[in-house]
This record gives C-alpha cells, sequence and structure tokens, in this order.
C-alpha cells in the first residue's frame, strides 16, 4: 500500500511544480509580447514622448527639465541599468530609459 503512495507524490509534485512554473512563462511571454513605444503614435504625441530626451528644444518644450529622463521617473519599471523598460502610463510598451514625456515626475 505505501508503495503505491509514492508514484502519486511523484505525481502531485511534479503538478505543483508545473503550476508554479506558469506565472513566470506567463511573465516571460508578456516581456518578449511588449514593444517599443511608437513616438508617431497617438498617445505619444500627446504625450510628448521621445526616444532620447538629450534632442529635446528645451526651449520649446517649457515643462520639459534638463535632465529628465524615463529611468528616473516614477512611473519606470524597470532597473535603473535597463535600457529599456515598462511604464505605467504605456502598458504594455516599453519605453526608452533616455525617453521622456510630459507625465515626467521625478522618483523619490
Ligand atoms: S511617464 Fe515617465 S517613464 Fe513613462 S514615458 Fe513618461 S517620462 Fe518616461
Amino acid at each position: 500500500m505505501s508503495q503505491s503512495l509514492y508514484p502519486r507524490r511523484a505525481v502531485l509534485k511534479g503538478a505543483l511544480t508545473g503550476l508554479a512554473a506558469i506565472p513566470v512563462v506567463a511573465l516571460i511571454g508578456e516581456a518578449q509580447a511588449a514593444t517599443k513605444v511608437d513616438p508617431t503614435g497617438a498617445q505619444a504625441k500627446a504625450l510628448g514622448y521621445v526616444a532620447d530626451s538629450s534632442k529635446i528644444d528645451a526651449a520649446a518644450t517649457p515643462s520639459y527639465k534638463a535632465g529628465s529622463k524615463c529611468v528616473s521617473c516614477v512611473q519606470w519599471q524597470g532597473k535603473p541599468t535597463d535600457a529599456e523598460a515598462g511604464c505605467m502610463i504605456f502598458a504594455g510598451n516599453l519605453v526608452a530609459a533616455n525617453g521622456w514625456c510630459k507625465v515626467y515626475a521625478k522618483k523619490a
């Protein structure tokens, strides 16, 4: 009787391991599906998103403060070393670390 428990435990353990891996696989799939924000898209244009903040004409963009960029924004979802990452404003897309938009708010 106790011998029949081992296969059942093995099956249960395998099933639990498989279930635990599902969220990881889902996250990886989501990250791969994310695309860069298209600066010519309607939302990006409305928010003045640019992928390279060093090219912003500060005189023509009063809301831009020198040195502001996505990597230091409270909406940035990546690590400080990431070249691009998710942004809460452009959900499902990637923004550039050196990017910027009018919603910029410096991280505390
Ligand atoms: S909200 Fe912040 S992180 Fe997102 S695009 Fe604008 S400046 Fe970059």
